[in-house]
């Protein structure tokens, strides 16, 4: 072995795993991101030495220096992406080396060093061996992973870090829709923006996040889900939701989504593309602007508006408001095309449907 040892995590198991019962227990009463698994995958990189010390140890809390970077200037990237059980016990991820190119180009956006794909995979493929007893196999439920990487040295000076941390969390959650394929409501946020041209709004880091949490409050207060957000230039055009990209079904079968640039490439927005091309189903990623959106949906041109994003595959969005409008989209109930492409995605990633993209990986 010459090459491939550079790429592999040496399983350091931990000392106190839990107990069948517990793990039981835990994997009983599902929510997100609240549990994780007995492991986490690591790896260290040094402006001098590169990326070394890849390993499986136990989870446990960081020990950080309250100088380190990421605290003070959030120079910090992240992924989302999930482990799924098949009915034959073996575990597989879906498009992995989707996320494994998009941390990299979030990497060369934030300043931080690239994690290879090979990496980056090893890494997964590593931490879900060691920890399969944790991927649930009730329907729906699944092991999502978080790999991140932040600068730990400790700095205050402003530059990139010389020191950065790679982990990979694990934690099974449950179906994300647990009463039914169930609408969201949107509030579209005139007043705060999410990324402007230039910005960081195309890479996954968490300095998005932040950004996003207060007006999300506002959505709250408006009595909607989630927040959607139009572009910082001229705050006339769609872009995303906080952490789901967003898609328009219209009367003549089409999808429409906003065109890439300020917002994140999400995968599962990628593989709808693909899907609907193939599909003979008419794609256009373009402007979409509020005011010709709000006319289409008054009009009945605009049949159906859903969210993306690998946390709950596909959400059907039912109402828009605004400071100025409140509107339904069409019944306010889940559409047709929404609800084929979220059963064809699913299916895939379950291996319920033959992968003819061979969008899977198996893990384990
Ligand atoms: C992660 C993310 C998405 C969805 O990407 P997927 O790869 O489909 O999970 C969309 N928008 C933002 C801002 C995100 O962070």
């Amino acid at each position: 072995m010459t090459s491939t040892d550079a790429t592999t995590f040496e399983v350091r198991p931990s000392s106190h795993p839990r107990s069948l019962a517990e793990r039981t227990a835990a994997l009983a009463d599902l929510k997100f991101g609240v549990v994780f698994t007995d492991h986490m995958a690591r790896a260290t990189w040094t402006d001098d030495e590169g990326w070394h010390d890849r390993r499986i140890e136990a989870y446990a809390p960081l020990s950080l220096d309250p100088a380190a970077a990421v605290l003070h200037y959030a120079q910090e990237i992240f992924e989302g992406l999930k482990a799924y059980r098949h009915a034959d016990g073996s575990i597989w991820a879906f498009r992995p080396d989707r996320n494994a190119q998009r941390l990299a180009r979030s990497a060369e956006r934030l300043a931080l060093p690239v994690l290879s794909e090979a990496d980056f995979h090893a890494s997964i493929q590593a931490l879900v061996a060691t920890d399969a007893e944790w991927v649930p196999s009730v329907p729906g439920s699944s092991l999502y992973l978080r790999p991140f990487m932040f600068a730990s040295e400790a700095f205050l000076g402003v530059r990139p870090a010389r020191r950065v941390d790679y982990l990979v969390i694990a934690s099974p959650v449950g179906p994300y829709f647990t009463n039914g394929f169930q609408p969201l409501s949107i509030w579209v946020d005139a007043e705060y923006n999410r990324a402007g041209p230039g910005g960081t709004g195309a890479a996954k880091c968490g300095g998005n996040y932040a950004a996003s949490l207060l007006p999300q409050a506002q959505a709250y207060k408006e009595g909607c889900d989630q927040v959607c957000f139009l572009d910082a230039a001229t705050g006339t055009y769609l872009e995303e939701l906080g952490g789901m990209n967003v898609f328009l079904v219209m009367k003549d079968g089409s999808v429409r989504t906003p065109a890439l640039g300020t917002i994140l490439e999400g995968v599962t927005r990628d593989s709808i593309l693909q899907l609907c091309r193939e599909g003979g189903r008419p794609v256009e990623e373009s402007r979409i602007a509020l005011t010709e959106l709000l006319e289409g949906i008054r009009a009945g041109e605009v049949t159906e508006v859903f969210a993306c994003g690998t946390a709950a595959v596909i959400t059907p969005i039912g109402r828009l408001k605004g400071t100025d409008f409140d509107v339904t989209i069409g019944d306010g109930q889940a559409g047709p095309v929404t609800t084929e492409l979220y059963e064809t995605i699913t299916d895939i990633q379950y291996g319920r449907r033959e992968d003819a993209h061979g969008w899977m990986s198996r893990l384990v």
